[in-house]
């Protein structure tokens, strides 16, 4: 939006760079929407490349699938340093603050209710209020008013990063209906 000449205000509760629980794999469609916002190279140049996926099922021989385009696994610390980088450079504006609610005018959203770290809050307007708050979004929560619509599905999910590189699979952790996935951060460490 800001290269596109929009006046852009990012509002960011976290201190970057930070941790983000994630398993750190970057498929072929997200590596090439990093392409498309230019910001691929950067991230080749911290990221390690994946060449294919190794499937151990349960009950069954194991199964190697190459990928035919790239893949590639980076520390979420690294890509969203890069990613904000980007937003700077490209005239966002950054704030610190967290966002308490939406500001609302005759059922639309104009703007969001920040609190500062030292405890003072105040308005952000905007003519266009996007919300990339994640799973927890603030502005996801606004009401049907707004012509919001949300998922609200429960996440099961959890992961583990930068440990060692294990050499075995453990038969315990393969149950039923469930999974796990090692995906490798350089070559003695995975997520
Ligand atoms: C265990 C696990 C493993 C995963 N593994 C992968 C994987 O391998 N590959 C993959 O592509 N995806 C993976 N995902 C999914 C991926 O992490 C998410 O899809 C992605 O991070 C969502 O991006 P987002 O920008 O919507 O939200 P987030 O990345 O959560 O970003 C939201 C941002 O908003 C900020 N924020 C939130 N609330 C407020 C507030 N009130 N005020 C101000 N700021 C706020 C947060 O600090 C954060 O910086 C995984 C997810 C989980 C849980």
């Amino acid at each position: 939006m800001a290269r596109a000449g929009l006046t852009v205000t990012l509002v960011e509760r976290a201190t970057f760079p930070r941790r983000k629980v994630c398993g750190e794999y970057l498929n072929s469609g997200a590596v090439a929407a990093l392409d498309r916002i230019g910001v691929l190279n950067d991230v080749r140049a911290q990221a390690f490349a994946l060449h294919g996926v190794r499937l151990v099922p349960p009950h069954a021989p194991a199964v190697e699938l190459p990928f035919t385009s790239g893949a590639l696994s980076c520390e979420r610390e690294t890509l969203d340093a890069i990613l904000l980088r980007a937003a700077v450079y490209a005239g966002v504006t950054v704030v610190h603050g967290r966002v308490e609610d939406v500001l609302r005018d005759r059922g639309r959203i104009d703007g969001l209710w920040v609190r500062n770290d030292d405890g003072t809050a105040y308005e952000v307007r905007a003519r266009w209020t996007v919300g990339a708050d994640g799973c927890g979004s603030i502005v996801r929560a606004a009401p049907a008013s707004c012509g919001i619509v949300g998922s609200g599905r429960a996440l099961r999910w959890a992961a583990l990063h930068g440990i060692r590189r294990p050499r075995r699979f453990r038969r315990d952790v393969r149950r039923r209906g469930r999974y796990f996935a090692l995906n490798p951060l350089s070559h003695d460490m995975t997520t």
